[in-house]
C-alpha cells in the first residue's frame, strides 16, 4: 500500500510520529493510502524551518514573488487531467468536477499573478510642513491554511496563493480524507520556482492543528472545514493571539416565487442540491418555494430529475452525475439522517435508501433523496446533512421564506429564483447570508471578488480570495517621515550669525 508523506523544505519527508489515516478509494471502500499524521515535534520542525525560508522569500521583490505565481498557473493547467484524476480517486468526485475543483483554485492563483498592485501601500506627501506618511503592507511571517476534505485542490490554492504571493511561508494542513493532491501542487510551486521551505505541507489530524494553534512563531490561521471545529480553531487562535478566518458548515435555501421559469428552477436545484453528492458548503439543501402552486409544479418538475439521477465511480467519465461520498463514517451520518426525516414526519418522495451498485457494492454511495413537507423543527432542516438530500419547505409568502433562510443558524449562500426585479433586489438587500443568487443557484463569487460566509458559517473578519486575502495576509505599517531642511545647501565654510 502506498505511503504519502510530509512536504518539507522541497522534499518529501515520511512522518516519524508512528500514527497513520487511511486513504480511501471511495468507489471501492478499498484503502489505496495511508497518510503520516504529524507530532507536535514534527510540527515544530517544520515551522521553524519555514521561518528560516520566509526571511529570504519576504525579502524578494513582489514582481519576482508573482512571476513564481505565473509560472505555477502554467504548470497547473499542464498537469490539470493528473491533478484531477488523483483527486476524483480519493474524494469520489466525478472527473469533470474534479477539473472544475482545480480550475476553481488556479483562477485564485492568477489573481494572485497582481499581488504587487495590491501590495504597493498608501502615500501621502507633505502630510504636515516637510512630512510625508506611508503605509507598507508587510507580511506576516509564517500563516497556516488548514483545509476541508470536499475541495482538495481549490482550497488549498486558495490559502496559498494569496498568503505566498503576499511574502509569507506557510504551513498546509490539509485533509487527511484526501491529502495527495496538495502534496502534488506543492512539488508543482517548487517546479515553479518556489523557494524550499516557504511551503510545507504537513499532514495530521487533531494533534497537528493542535501544534499549529499552540505555535508561538505562526501569526495567523486560515481555516474552512465544519462549524464546530472552525469556531475552536477561532478562539484558540484569538487566545494565543492569533489572526483567524475560519469558515464554517452551511444550509443554503433557495426560494422559488411564484413567476419563476419552473424548468430552470428545477434544473439548477437538481445540480445544485446533489452536484458532488452535495459535498458542497454552496449547495443548496432546501428549496423553499413560495405558495401551493409553486410547490406543486416545482415537485412535478424535480421528481423525475432526481429519479433519473446517474450515480457511479469517477471512472465512469460523463456517464454519471455525482459520485460516492468520502467515507464510510460520512455515508452512515446521511443515512441516519434521512432516518430522523421519515421519523419526523417529512414526506420522503424519493427514497435513495436502497441504492446499490453492481460492482461497487463495498463503496460510499448514497442514492438520491428528496423530502417534502420538511419543517424547521426536524433535524434534517436544521443540520448540515452534506449529502444528496434535498429538502422542500413550503412558506405561503415571500416573507415567511426570506425570514426561513435569516433565522437559520447558517449564512453562507442561498438564492432567489424569480422574475421580479423589485423581489430580488429587496431579498439581496435584506438578507443576512454571504453570498446570494439571483436566478443563479451555487453563486460562489470569482477569484477577484471575495467568498465568505455569515452567521455560523464564518467566524472572524476578511472573506477568502480577493482582495480581502491579500488584507488577511499582511499587515499594515505606517511610517511618518520628516528630513530636516536645509542640508540640500551643503557645507557652510564661513561662520554664521546664530538666527
Ligand atoms: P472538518 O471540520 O471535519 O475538517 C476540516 C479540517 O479540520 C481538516 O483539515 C481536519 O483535519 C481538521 N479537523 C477535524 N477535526 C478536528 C479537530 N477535532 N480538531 C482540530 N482540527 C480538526 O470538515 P470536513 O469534513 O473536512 O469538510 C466539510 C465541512 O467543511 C462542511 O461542514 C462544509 O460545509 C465545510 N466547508 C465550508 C466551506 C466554506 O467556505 N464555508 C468550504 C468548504 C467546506
Amino acid at each position: 500500500m502506498q505511503e504519502l508523506s510530509h512536504w518539507i523544505d522541497g522534499k518529501r519527508v515520511a512522518g516519524t510520529s508512528g500514527r497513520f489515516a487511511d486513504v480511501y478509494n471511495p468507489a471501492t471502500g478499498e484503502v489505496q493510502a495511508r497518510v503520516p499524521l504529524a507530532s507536535k515535534a514534527e510540527m515544530g520542525d517544520a515551522v521553524a524551518r519555514a521561518a528560516k525560508a520566509q526571511l529570504g522569500w519576504g525579502a524578494t521583490n513582489p514582481q519576482k514573488r508573482a512571476r513564481v505565481m505565473m509560472e505555477a498557473v502554467r504548470l497547473i493547467n499542464r498537469d490539470m487531467d493528473k491533478l484531477a484524476e488523483k483527486l476524483s480517486s480519493e474524494h469520489g468526485k466525478t472527473f469533470p468536477d474534479a477539473r472544475g475543483d482545480v480550475q476553481r483554485g488556479l483562477e485564485v492563483i492568477e489573481f494572485c499573478i497582481g499581488a504587487p498592485h495590491l501590495l504597493k501601500g498608501e502615500f501621502t506627501d507633505s502630510a504636515g510642513p516637510g512630512i510625508d506618511m506611508y503605509s507598507m503592507r508587510q507580511p506576516l511571517g509564517v500563516v497556516a491554511g488548514i483545509t476541508p476534505f470536499n475541495f482538495p485542490a481549490m482550497i488549498p490554492l486558495w490559502k496559498m496563493g494569496p498568503a505566498l504571493a503576499a511574502g509569507n511561508a506557510m504551513i498546509l494542513k490539509p485533509s487527511e480524507r484526501d491529502p495527495s493532491v496538495p502534496l502534488m501542487l506543492a512539488k508543482i510551486f517548487q517546479e515553479a520556482g518556489l523557494p524550499d521551505g516557504v511551503l510545507q505541507v504537513v499532514n495530521g489530524d487533531k494533534d497537528a492543528v493542535d501544534a499549529i494553534l499552540d505555535s508561538p512563531v505562526i501569526q495567523a490561521v486560515g481555516f474552512v472545514g465544519s462549524t464546530p471545529i472552525a469556531h475552536y480553531i477561532y478562539t484558540r487562535a484569538a487566545e494565543t493571539g492569533k489572526r483567524a478566518q475560519c469558515f464554517g458548515g452551511a444550509k443554503n435555501h433557495m426560494i422559488i416565487m411564484p413567476d419563476a421559469d419552473m424548468d430552470q428552477a428545477a434544473d439548477a436545484l437538481v445540480g445544485a442540491g446533489f452536484g458532488a453528492a452535495g459535498e458542497r458548503c454552496m449547495a443548496i439543501s432546501v428549496a423553499v418555494p413560495v405558495g401551493e402552486g409553486t410547490a406543486e409544479a416545482l415537485r412535478e418538475r424535480l421528481v423525475p430529475k432526481i429519479e433519473a439521477l446517474k450515480v457511479g465511480p469517477w471512472t465512469a467519465g460523463d456517464d454519471v452525475d455525482y459520485g460516492p461520498v468520502v467515507t464510510a463514517a460520512a455515508k452512515e451520518n446521511i443515512l441516519r439522517l434521512i432516518e430522523s426525516g421519515v421519523e419526523q414526519g417529512a414526506e420522503l418522495v424519493v427514497d435513495g435508501r436502497g441504492f446499490t451498485l453492481q460492482g461497487y457494492e463495498n463503496g460510499f454511495f448514497v442514492g438520491p433523496h428528496f423530502f417534502d413537507h420538511v419543517t424547521p423543527d426536524m433535524d434534517i432542516y436544521r443540520t448540515e446533512i452534506f449529502g444528496p438530500v434535498l429538502s422542500m419547505v413550503r412558506a405561503a409568502s415571500y416573507e415567511e421564506a426570506i425570514g426561513l433562510a435569516m433565522d437559520h443558524e447558517y449564512g453562507n449562500g442561498t438564492a432567489i429564483f424569480t422574475r421580479d426585479g423589485d423581489a430580488a433586489r429587496d431579498f439581496a438587500n435584506r438578507i443576512n447570508i454571504g453570498m446570494v443568487g439571483v436566478n443563479v443557484p451555487i453563486p460562489v463569487p470569482l477569484a477577484y471578488h471575495t467568498f465568505g460566509g455569515w452567521k455560523k458559517s464564518g467566524f472572524g473578519d476578511l472573506n477568502q480570495h480577493g482582495p480581502d486575502a491579500f488584507r488577511f495576509y499582511t499587515r499594515t505599517k505606517t511610517v511618518t517621515a520628516r528630513w530636516p531642511s536645509g542640508i540640500k545647501q551643503g557645507a557652510a565654510f564661513n561662520f554664521k550669525a546664530m538666527d
